[in-house]
């Protein structure tokens, strides 16, 4: 994924440091072999790499739009820490349009301070999603630390007009196969929602689902159910 300050000329782009190792590693470029790049918050096109001296020289066509994003907003309680990378990086790959980050009663306090939430590490998690999915839209990104106001005030209005899902193991109504439509998907955290907040979430319009008797990893969870929706 290149960024604008790539560029050393119109066409011509020079990468270094993370995005030239994985190139060569993970690629095995060689000069004269193409690849699929795009502009951050741009177009996708090819790069043919021209030179490896001083780092990673492409000359580059950008005519692709990007694919489209999911209609689907995920709200998500604050996984720890390690997941919270894996889970952001997922659902960004997925297409989502938009994250939600809230916080839940069985969020660790901890998680919330934790480096990971630093702007430059969730910018890095969502772009590693981007670039896997050959994607350069961000989803958009948003932190709520307290979830009764979120709940009460601003997720009633963000789920107007969509089909509003709460995902919680043991409820009986079975998760949709089918989104027809927008859609927003509230994850809870590693030990669950608490029978409080499905209520609250539930008064905000959130229809509890569940998705089989199997309990889900909170990656897994968005994966399995973006994947059953779209
Ligand atoms: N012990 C927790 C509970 O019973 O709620 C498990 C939480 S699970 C590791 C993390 C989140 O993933 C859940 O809060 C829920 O949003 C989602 N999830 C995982 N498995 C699920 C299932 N079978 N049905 C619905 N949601 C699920």
């Amino acid at each position: 994924l290149l960024r604008e300050e790539d560029f050393t000329a119109p066409g011509r782009a020079r990468l270094t440091g993370r995005r030239q190792r994985h190139v060569l590693e993970v690629h095995r470029a060689e000069v004269g072999d193409e690849l699929v790049v795009g502009l951050l918050g741009g177009s996708v096109g090819r790069g043919r790499v021209t030179s490896l001296e001083d780092g990673l020289h492409l000359e580059v066509v950008l005519d692709q739009p990007p694919p489209p994003k999911l209609p689907l907003t995920l709200v998500l309680a604050l996984p720890r820490p390690k997941v919270l990378n894996r889970t952001l990086a997922a659902a960004t790959s997925l297409g989502v349009a938009s994250i939600y980050l809230v916080n839940a009663w069985k969020v660790e306090k901890s998680y919330w301070k934790s480096p990971r939430l630093s702007e430059e590490n969730l910018l890095e998690q969502r772009i590693l999603g981007l670039e896997q999915a050959r994607d350069t839209v961000l989803p958009a990104l948003h932190l709520r630390r307290l979830l009764r106001p979120f709940a009460e005030e601003e997720l009633a209005g963000i789920v107007q007009g969509t089909t509003a899902l709460l995902a919680h193991p043991g409820v009986p109504g079975p998760c949709p196969r089918d989104a027809g439509g927008p859609v927003v998907l509230v994850i809870g955290p590693e030990g669950g929602f608490i029978p409080a907040e499905v209520e609250l979430l539930s008064r905000s319009g959130c229809r509890p689902v569940n998705l089989g008797e199997r309990i889900l990893r909170v990656e897994t969870a968005v994966a399995a159910l973006t994947g059953r929706l779209f």
